[in-house]
């Protein structure tokens, strides 16, 4: 029996609530698959900062290394606001990405027909999308450098940040893109600002030389400005969408918005070793600890976990099969709910997902 390692890393505020039912949804996988899960716990954000001093626990990347995939909450909140910036909860966040190498964040945004009423578009806009958001993760403007604010005498300044992108940090996140297209309607966006931007020109040069290792996926160059009114006007028309790190910042939270609720978005971080699958959304503060916050995203995340990092593709359609169900049913957590549902909370929801899971083995 293949037996899978997984770092369980729940972080902080619902992080810490909707975590373990994604894990339990896993369980349901192996009993039903026949193969084995070894979870195994580690603190990050401000829960290690307030048990061990710094925000990624001693010993947590090493087992992240060791393990065939990640499963993470979220990590922040107002009880660390005020610490110094190094030691800030969101630090141990971005040290598991740059240590691991995590540069190809995936963010589906899918809008399931029973929540169309929970986006705030029109109905004959959002039904039907089904898209997938990769944003090249550790380039770009927001690592380049020169970076910094000169002062001037005269009581001026000037800034500066810099977008710098190789060829081969541009290749290797296409072909992320030719890869998750190939798994899904076969149609790759690949998004710049080729008219304007000489890192862009590159970018395209570049996208277009891998694209022919894909003959079986549609390529087509859309500029970022088109696609950002594209996204609100018609979203169906994408299927998979590539960009650089400041435009996926923006496509993908936009694009969030199509599926109404930040507690049904899902998303994985690629590159290395060992990927990253996590719910897009933060703590949530201001549900934190009532065991109201919706598991959806989490769970989507561990559907994630098993198509991308374990190739279980059949699993994974029954992890999201079951949530569609419960959703068909009329179960609803409270950010989702409207009249005519059932409200639910968040071991409620997960139960369910469960049932309907088990029923499909
Ligand atoms: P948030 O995503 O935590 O919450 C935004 C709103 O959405 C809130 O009203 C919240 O109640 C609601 N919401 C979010 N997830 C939900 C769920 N699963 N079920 C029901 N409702 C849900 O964003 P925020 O309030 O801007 O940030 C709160 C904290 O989380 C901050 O400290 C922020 O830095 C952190 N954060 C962390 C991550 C991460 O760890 N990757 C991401 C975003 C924000």
């Amino acid at each position: 029996m293949a037996t899978y390692r997984i770092a369980v890393l729940p972080g902080d505020g619902i992080g810490q609530e909707v975590t373990p039912e994604a894990v339990r949804v896993l369980n349901v996988v192996g009993k039903g698959a026949g193969v084995g899960f070894e979870f195994e716990e580690a603190l990050v954000g401000g829960a290690a900062l307030d048990a061990t001093g710094v925000p990624l626990a001693p010993g947590a990347l090493e087992l992240c290394r060791a393990s065939h995939a990640i499963l993470f909450g979220a990590v922040g909140g107002p009880t660390w606001d005020d610490v110094p910036h190094e030691k800030r909860p969101e630090r141990g966040l971005l040290a598991l990405r740059k240590e691991l190498d995590l540069y190809a964040n995936l963010r589906p945004a899918k809008c399931f027909s029973m929540l169309v009423d929970a986006s705030p578009l029109k109905r004959s806009v959002v039904e039907g999308t089904d898209l997938m958001v990769i944003r090249e993760l550790t380039g770009g403007l927001y690592f380049g450098e020169p970076r910094g604010v000169e002062r001037f005498a005269d009581g001026g300044a000037r800034a500066v940040n810099t977008m710098a992108y190789t060829s081969r940090e541009i290749e290797r996140i296409a072909r992320t893109g030719f890869e998750v297209a190939r798994k899904r309607r076969k149609r790759l966006a690949s998004v710049d600002k080729a008219n304007v931007l000489v890192v862009s020109q590159l970018w395209r040069e570049v996208v277009t030389r891998v694209g022919k290792d894909y003959p079986d996926v549609t390529l087509e160059h859309v500029l970022v400005d088109n696609c950002a009114m594209a996204l609100v006007h018609k979203p169906t028309q994408f299927d998979t969408i590539v960009t650089e790190n400041t435009f996926g910042d923006i496509l993908s939270d936009e694009a969030a918005i199509l599926a109404g609720s930040m507690g049904m978005l899902p998303s994985a971080s690629l590159g290395g070793a060992v990927g990253l699958y996590e719910p897009v959304h933060g703590t949530a503060p201001d549900i934190a600890g009532k065991g109201i916050a919706n598991p959806i995203a989490a769970i989507l995340s561990a559907a994630m976990l098993l198509r991308y990092a374990l190739g279980l593709e059949k699993d994974a359609e029954r992890v999201e099969r079951a949530v569609l169900r419960v959703l068909e049913e009329g179960h609803r957590t409270a950010d989702i709910a409207h009249v005519g549902t059932k409200t639910v909370g968040t071991r409620e929801m997960a139960d369910l997902i469960v049932r309907a899971l088990e029923a499909q083995y």
